[in-house]
């Protein structure tokens, strides 16, 4: 393969591995890095998440997977391939450790100083891990939650409903899509117009203005009709939510994906155009954090408002509430976080981000897959909504790929029905994965585990023991991370791949990880005392539960 850009991962049924289990590794390297966000620096997404050290590494570790036997063991440390190891059959074929510290040394600043001396890198989630797919998980990472806000308050759905939210960034402009999926009709603030722009053209949000009166009646008269619809305004949070309150705008929801978690380089103040507040950054950084935090808590204090009124308000992870807090507004925990109102009642029950990727490139691998999916889970209205509204307005990226969320047994069920395909010969070999944030595969005291119900927030034993546990239970490759979307110090996670080849020992190794991976989440969720998981522990006869 290519060790320049631009990067492609191999398709067809030639292979320059031993084996589909070494070849997937492979073509999983080459796809992230044909979806990289800067691939001339390797870099794949989340600012500086990479998929290998350097270039020459990069080479290295496509030269240890060209020769890698079904019976060794590659180790993969921050990016860099160290050694293969003779192992076994069903023991991993690759491990992975990426950016991880000592506790006492883990800050941005010892890991800058090591990262400046080659000795490491960072991963991010599933930069470093080799299971990146594209926008395609944030969009339904974004659809899951807001379909679980319509399961919650609105009887299922969010047809007939408006959500108003503010950010049209990277993450951010996957929301106008997510809601329309889950059949609301969203309006998004987005303060610089060439956003907005780029999401109009990709097809994720139908409208744009600058005018308040237009955007709050296109969004009240889709919801009237019931019909799903996204406008973007162009304005600033910080500014349109008091007038939207002033002029009696009622949104059913409201959240917001303003990179607020960052006063400097990732919040517009009020009173400035995008254009004054770059050069208020370059000249005077503390004026425009000071500028910046005073509006998020104009744009707080709207929210809590809201909610006031009537809306279901949360926060989507982007720390508004904490820099409102730190700039004096002490009512601005007043609604809740996203995971804790709606991810952690679906991680209780195993439910999380089931991703499998076509490794032959064969788009109508994904098709067959689709309706494998939907036959057995027809019941399942969130998922049979995504797989449609996927099909039609989601694009591939690189590799045909496909995310849902399925629950504990579900996955086991579709990942040995997906095999029994590949050995029939009806699809070509299929890499099974997930994200990094999942039930039992992260500790992060600011996201996923914020707010746990025994305070066990920061206990990084359970990612770790179920990196180890996928590795006992024969994925073919895990991975352990430091830090992720939070950062250095602040979050611990794994990820794990399992090949289907359409072997009887694929079999096996795909029965014991889809039952011990999700299986591991419902053990960390019980033993911090959540019912659902608690009572799923004990019905169960796949596991026996201790604690
Ligand atoms: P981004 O920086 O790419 O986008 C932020 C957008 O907000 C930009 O388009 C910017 O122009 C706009 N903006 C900034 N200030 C504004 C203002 N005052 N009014 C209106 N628009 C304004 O960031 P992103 O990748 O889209 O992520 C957004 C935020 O959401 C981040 O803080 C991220 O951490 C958070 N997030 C968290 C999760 C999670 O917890 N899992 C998931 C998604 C996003």
């Amino acid at each position: 393969m290519s060790s320049t850009p631009p990067y492609e991962a191999p398709r067809g049924t030639e292979r320059a591995c031993p084996s589909w289990r070494s070849e997937a590794v492979y073509r999983l390297l080459y796809n992230n890095l044909e979806n990289a966000e800067r691939p001339e620096d390797l870099v794949v997404y989340g600012g500086t998440g990479k998929a290998a050290r350097s270039v020459e590494d990069l080479e290295t570790i496509a030269r240890a997977l060209q020769t890698l036997a079904d019976d060794e063991t590659l180790l993969v440390q921050s990016g860099r391939a160290q050694a293969t190891f003779p192992t076994h059959e069903d023991a991993p074929r690759v491990l992975i450790a990426n950016s991880n510290l000592v506790p006492r040394w883990s800050t941005w600043e010892d890991f800058h100083d090591l990262e400046d001396q080659g000795l490491t890198m960072y991963g991010q989630m599933t930069a470093g891990s080799w299971c990146y797919i594209g926008t395609q998980g944030i969009i339904q990472g974004t659809y899951e939650t807001m379909a679980a806000v319509g399961r919650r308050h609105f009887d299922g759905t969010l047809q007939g409903k408006t959500v108003l939210t503010g950010g049209l960034g990277g993450m951010g402009g996957a929301q106008p899509l997510a809601v329309e999926i889950a059949g609301g009709a969203c309006l998004a603030v987005e303060a610089v117009e060439a956003h907005a722009d780029e999401r109009i053209d990709v097809g994720y949000c139908q409208h744009k203005t600058h005018d308040l009166e237009e955007a709050v009646s296109i969004v009240e008269d889709a919801a009237e009709r019931g019909e799903a619809t996204s406008v973007a305004l162009i304005g600033n949070c910080a500014e349109t939510h008091a007038e939207l309150l002033d002029r009696g705008f009622e949104p059913d929801v409201v959240t917001d994906q303003t990179s607020a978690h960052d006063a400097l380089a990732g919040y517009i103040p009020a009173g400035y155009t995008p254009e004054e507040a770059d050069r208020l950054r370059e000249e005077d950084p503390a004026k425009h954090e000071e500028a910046a935090r005073a509006s998020m808590v104009d744009h707080c204090q709207a929210l809590v408002a809201f909610q006031d009124q009537g809306s279901v308000v949360f926060d989507y992870g982007n720390n508004l509430r904490g820099q409102a807090q730190d700039a004096g507004y002490d009512e601005a925990f007043a609604y809740p976080g996203f995971v804790k109102a709606y991810v952690r009642p679906m991680f209780c029950q195993g439910r999380g981000p089931f991703r499998w990727v076509a490794l032959t490139g064969d788009e109508d691998d994904i098709a067959v897959t689709d309706d494998l999916v939907t036959d057995l889970f027809g019941e399942d209205e969130t998922l049979t909504r995504w797989i449609e509204a996927a099909q039609e307005r989601v694009p591939f990226e690189g590799l045909p790929a496909r995310v849902c969320w399925l629950g504990f047994g579900q996955r086991e069920t579709f990942a040995r029905e997906i095999n029994d395909r590949v050995r029939s010969g009806e699809i070509g070999p299929v890499a099974i994965t997930r994200d990094h944030l999942d039930t039992g595969s992260v500790a992060s005291p600011y996201r996923e585990t914020e707010g746990m119900k025994d305070g066990s927030d920061a206990i990084a034993d359970w990612p770790l023991l179920n990196a180890l546990l996928n590795a006992s239970a024969g994925a073919d490759m895990v991975a352990i991370h430091n830090g992720g979307g939070v950062g250095i110090g602040l979050s611990t996670h794994a990820g794990m791949m399992v090949v289907a080849d359409g072997t009887a020992d694929a079999d096996d190794r795909i029965a014991n990880v889809f039952n011990a991976d999700p299986g591991s989440g419902i053990v960390r969720h019980a033993d911090a005392g959540y019912e659902d998981a608690e009572e799923i522990a004990e019905s169960t006869d796949a596991f026996d539960r201790w604690g």
